[in-house]
């Protein structure tokens, strides 16, 4: 059964491991529907791994993953991919927009698995840019586009199917520190309006000033402000039961 008194994403002793490299060695984590949390650490620490891991992208070595009470290892590829298009919106610190493309029709392409005509998924689109500020550029195309600009169109195309879940992996990382608060800014709107938010980053003050902050080193999650700390020294199952 899901719903919404299950965790939106419940990670129980999730490793990853690429030929020796031991990228995650256990990570036990329960993000409830609503939070919006940083997870921080230095480069190389395992971070994108989790977010993959935790956005159905990747499976783990070993542990288990479950997305809004789904068991992620119980479920076909195709299933996971469902669940994915309907429950988790992405963006990356790298835009991914396509060049010569149209804002617009950018986000447009975030809703083709609707199986939506084209005027209906602009339509959506158009509604989803004005939402990030970005009414005035729906004909821009990437290289039109300033960095703070490209990321909010990338957001945009994320919430288009309004996702309960976005992850946002180091989001502001290629951005000038105006522009990054500006998609910050944003991310926390999105946050107050109902969306949980995992934002990935290196930057100490942007993990500082959100509500949640779990620190990682060495594939390992050394802290998290939102784990009780009464419930400390207890096994994950404990807690979360
Ligand atoms: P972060 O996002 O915190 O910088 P990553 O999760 O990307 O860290 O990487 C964690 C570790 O796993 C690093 O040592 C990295 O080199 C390694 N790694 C990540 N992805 C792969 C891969 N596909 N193949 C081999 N090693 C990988
Ligand atoms: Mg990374």
């Amino acid at each position: 059964m899901t719903g919404p008194s299950h965790p939106v994403v419940h990670l129980s002793g999730v490793t990853k491991t690429y030929g020796d490299v031991h990228a995650l060695k256990g990570a036990d984590l329960v993000i409830r529907r609503g939070e919006l949390l940083a997870i921080v650490g230095p480069s190389g620490s395992g971070k994108s791994t989790m977010l993959n891991i935790m956005g159905t992208l990747d499976r783990p070595t070993d542990g288990t993953v479950r997305i809004a009470g789904h068991r992620t290892d119980e479920l076909s590829d195709r299933e996971l991919s469902a669940l994915r298009a309907g429950t988790i919106g992405f963006v990356f610190q790298q835009f991914h927009l396509a060049p010569g493309v149209a804002s617009v029709d950018s986000v447009a392409d975030g809703l083709l698995y609707s199986g939506r005509p084209r005027a209906w998924r602009r339509r959506k689109a158009e509604t989803a840019l004005r939402r990030v500020g970005l009414g005035h550029r729906l004909d821009h195309q990437p290289h039109q586009l300033s960095g703070g600009e490209k990321q909010r169109v990338a957001i945009a195309r994320a919430v288009l199917g309004d996702p309960p879940l976005l992850l946002a992996d180091e989001p502001t990382g290629a951005l000038d520190s105006r522009s990054g608060a500006v998609v910050m800014e944003l991310l926390h709107e999105l946050h107050e309006a109902g969306t949980t938010v995992v934002v990935i980053t290196h930057d100490r003050d942007i993990a500082g000033s959100l509500p949640r902050e779990v620190r990682v080193r060495d594939g390992l999650i050394e802290y998290d402000s939102g784990r009780p700390a009464e419930l400390a020294d207890r096994v994950p199952q404990e807690i979360t039961s």
